[in-house]
């Protein structure tokens, strides 16, 4: 090997990203690159193998296709995908990182053929990282910072989601909205500090006293909404009476420590073929809330 040579390979030994050539139908011909074995595997036991013996077959057959259509195409292809230690077992007991790993690859057609094959660049970088730290912020942004539970943002989305679940297939869901009656006397007696804990218990008994399918997510300051998929109005008003009721025999004072119970008022609606949108079933919810305290507080009204 002559000096150019091996300071070229040097050069591809040490490119931080793992890159390996593939043939067209999915053999690995050459890794080069991801020598850090925090990042990635050493992928020289792969060498002469093919993506489908080392590989299940669905991950296989989609790298496959992804490597003929960049050769169909003659374009490069980008493609984010996971790899777990048990979807690749040849690489069981060699350096590399165990956890599940998150890739971004860019699948390059190359000129050159391989024992008669077309073939591909595939560099792959590691953006664990990354993908983990974008999860995360993705499930902060939707939950609420006092109760824990899901914020106004998420129930909005969940309710678009049910939203076209009964426009396309007719799945009826129901909403309630529920606010705590004369929350404002609980900070006023025991200051805001308790008033939040107290916040906090009640999205807590609420979430545990739910169906596992229903969920609550809070609206804003002290009211809160529960989304009840594959549940017609009438079957809402039930549920939310049972929810009412067992606020009302919450016992807070492990939160205030002085006797202190309260009740909620609740309006229930129920999504309509008529409604345009999620705000039109929103605004019957809040309607329904309205005419609750109206009534008289501590009582369920459904706008139907
Ligand atoms: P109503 O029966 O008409 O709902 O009476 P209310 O006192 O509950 O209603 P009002 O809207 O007058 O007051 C709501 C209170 O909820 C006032 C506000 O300070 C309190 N609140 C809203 N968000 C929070 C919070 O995050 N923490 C605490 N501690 N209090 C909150
Ligand atoms: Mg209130
Ligand atoms: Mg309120």
């Amino acid at each position: 090997m002559n000096h150019s040579d091996s300071l070229l390979l040097e050069i591809l030994t040490l490119l931080p990203d793992k890159a390996f050539v593939l043939t067209e139908t999915g053999r690995y011909a050459m890794t080069l690159g991801g020598a850090d074995t925090r990042y990635y595997h050493s992928g020289s036991l792969l060498l002469g193998l093919t993506l489908h013996d080392i590989m299940p077959v669905p991950k296989a057959d989609g790298f496959l296709q992804e490597i003929r259509q960049a050769l169909a195409s003659d374009c490069p292809r980008s493609l984010h995908y996971s790899l777990k230690e048990s979807d690749i077992p040849a690489l069981d007991g060699t350096p590399g990182p165990r956890e599940e790993l998150w890739f971004e690859a860019s699948i390059q057609p190359l000129s050159s053929l391989i024992d008669g094959e077309r073939t591909v660049l595939w560099v792959a970088r590691n953006i664990t990282e990354s993908h983990q730290l974008r999860l995360e912020l993705q499930q902060q942004a939707e939950l609420d910072e006092l109760t824990g539970i899901f914020n106004r943002r998420k129930l909005m989305h969940i309710l678009h989601s049910h939203f076209s679940g009964f426009q396309r297939y007719r799945r009826p869901f129901s909403l309630i909205i529920f606010d705590v009656d004369h929350f404002k006397t609980v900070n006023d007696r025991f200051g805001h500090l308790i008033g939040d804990e107290v916040l906090r218990r009640i999205a807590g008994h609420c979430g545990a006293g739910l169906r596992e399918q229903d969920t609550l997510c809070r609206y804003g300051g002290e009211e809160f909404a529960v989304v009840l998929p594959h549940t017609s109005g009438t079957e809402a008003i039930p549920l939310a009476d049972r929810l009412r009721d067992s606020i009302a025999r919450l016992d807070l004072a492990a939160c205030t420590g002085a006797d202190c119970t309260l009740t909620i008022s609740a309006g229930v609606s129920a999504c309509l073929s008529s409604d345009k949108d999620v705000e039109t079933l929103l605004q019957r919810a809040d309607e329904a809330l309205y005419q609750a305290k109206a009534l008289g507080r501590d009582r369920v009204v459904a706008q139907l």
